[in-house]
């Protein structure tokens, strides 16, 4: 391994963000066959993967979901990328979030034809909040999309984020030809038909040569006219303030066809932030310090049926893992030799030797970790900026047999600390209401629940639209509301006071007449 700094500096650490069927998948795969992770695309994660291997997977399977590829690294260019997966339909949780938490950067796709999408709204409101630079890639160039410039505009109006086009496409649908890259004065010219190989690099120097003219034929001119007026009407692209998460370099291309993700690919590795330095609550931990730091923003439950155990995802913030070193497990104020951190290969698990800040290792979980928990060399750091989320779905939850309501708050505390779910339990009441931002968590907890907790839960719909957690200095305003607002309050799994607003409306109202009160979507682990 080279020495540390380079070693750090060399990391890009970033996630996808996408609607579904945008086309994440299929540029995942590209990714990796650039990056020669793979030989044939195609072959990164079959939705329904035929090796079950454990009862977890195996329901997952059901579904057509896939957990084995939740980090992959590769190299490109002397850079090593980590990608961190970000499931997308059914299995969409708040662990898509948080491991937004967890990169330096994203890459937005787009599906040229539709546009920006809602899921991608969310997702795109996540990274915000830590400013965390974008990267967009609009998708599909082989259909008849959308008018490039209307979708430029989507992307700054909805998203509310400057766009600078770094190419611009020439043609689309079957008259596709390439895209011209505004800074390089080149054209990379698309081949259709080599979807699962790596394309040659084909490129026309100069729109003004002759080869352009002749690419472009009768279109020659209107596209020149048109390069004109996206260069007049565009953002310039501006290192800095992408860096900041105010401007997006825009690429076009399509995944399906291999072309575009290469040409993204080449520039991201380029200007897409190495591991940034992060804010602890006692100060701020730079990247490259010698000494190891990390934060766990993910745990993946019952991977491998052998030894029930979970796996804690953790995102090394600074120094390096070896191999059998002990880590300060900081909230339990615990030291541990950790000989068996993971990481996933091809969908196995393969021991760590080393990682850098940067990278993300797994660490098995017999119920000790959970999410946010902090792991250093010794200093008591703990990192902040690894929320929960409001929750968007909610069920009340009740047990087949009223005899085992302790194992029930037994696992749903557990599951709570894993963030598998959220629990509330209403100041007014006994019940309990699970929170979930994906459907899917509510099938993943009553499974679980009886796998592990041998508890038959049911679940019961709940008149609830969202949650807040509720703040206020002054202790005698936040006392009359409780009074005056407990039919909609309940605690949470950390003890915080949290308000379930049954309606969009009411919140609004809420927030109107509590000017005091702070009404919060997202709550510090
Ligand atoms: P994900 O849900 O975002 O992971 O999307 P997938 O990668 O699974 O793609 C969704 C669908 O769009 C699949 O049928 C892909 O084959 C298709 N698709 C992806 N990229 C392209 C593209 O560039 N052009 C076309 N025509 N189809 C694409």
């Amino acid at each position: 391994m080279p020495d540390l700094g380079s070693a750090i500096a060399s990391r890009r650490t970033f996630a996808i963000i996408s609607h579904p069927d945008a086309g994440k998948t299929t540029i995942t795969e590209k990714l990796l066959l650039l990056g020669n992770a793979i030989q044939v695309a195609g072959s990164v994660k079959g939705k329904k993967g035929p090796h079950a291997t454990s009862d977890w997977m195996s329901m997952e399977q059901e579904r057509g979901i896939s957990v084995t590829s939740s980090v992959m690294q590769f190299p490109y260019r002397e850079r090593t990328v980590n990608l961190l997966d970000t499931p997308g339909h059914e299995d969409f949780s708040e662990d898509t979030y948080r491991t937004l938490t967890a990169v330096d950067s994203a890459l937005m796709v787009i599906d040229g034809a539709k546009g920006v999408e809602d899921r991608t709204i969310k997702l795109m409101n996540v990274c915000r909040l830590r400013d965390t630079p974008i990267f967009s890639f609009v998708n599909k160039m082989d259909r008849d999309i959308r008018d490039p410039i209307e979708l430029l505009d989507e992307i700054e109006e909805v998203l509310a984020i400057q766009g600078a086009p770094i190419n611009w496409p020439i043609g689309m649908g079957s008259f596709f030809k390439g895209v011209y890259n505004l800074y390089t004065d080149t054209i990379h010219l698309y081949q259709p038909g080599k979807g699962s190989v790596l394309p040659d690099d084909l490129r026309i120097q100069g729109l003004e040569s002759e080869a352009a003219c002749e690419l472009l034929g009768d279109d020659y001119a209107d596209f020149v006219e048109e390069i004109e007026l996206v260069r007049g009407a565009s953002h310039e692209f501006d290192l800095d303030l992408f860096l900041a998460g105010k401007l997006s370099p825009v690429f076009f291309g399509t995944a399906l066809g291999n072309f575009g993700v290469r040409e993204m690919l080449d520039d991201f590795v380029l200007w897409a932030p190495p591991p940034q330095d992060r804010e602890a609550v006692s100060r701020t931990v730079v990247a490259d310090e010698e000494q190891l730091s990390g934060f766990v923003f993910k745990i993946q439950a019952n991977m491998d049926p052998r030894h029930r155990d979970r796996i804690a995802f953790m995102r090394i913030c600074s120094g390096r893992y070896n191999k059998g070193m002990k880590m300060r497990h900081v909230r339990l104020g615990k030291d541990v030799k950790i000989a068996d951190a993971v990481t996933f290969k091809a969908g196995e698990r393969v021991l760590v030797e080393q990682a850098v800040s940067g990278d993300i290792i797994g660490l098995h979980n017999h119920g000790t970790i959970q999410i946010g928990d902090t792991f250093s060399e010794g200093e008591s750091l703990q990192f902040t900026g690894i929320p929960h989320f409001a929750p968007e779905l909610f069920r009340r939850i009740r047990l087949a047999d009223p005899m085992k309501s302790k194992q029930l708050q037994k696992g749903l505390q557990q599951l709570s600390e894993e963030g598998s779910t959220q629990v509330f339990a209403p100041i007014n009441s006994s019940d309990l209401i699970v929170g979930a931002v994906g459907q899917l968590q509510f099938d993943v907890v009553a499974y679980r629940l009886k796998d592990e907790y041998k508890v038959e839960a049911l679940y019961e719909p709940v008149n609830v639209y969202t949650a807040r957690w509720v703040n206020c200095d002054d202790p005698r305003k936040l006392e009359e509301f409780r009074r005056k607002a407990s039919e909609h309050l309940s605690v949470d799994g950390g003890g915080y006071l949290t308000y379930l607003a049954p309606t969009r409306v009411n919140l609004a109202l809420m927030e109107e007449r509590w000017p005091d009160l702070e009404f919060r979507a997202t709550r510090e682990h």
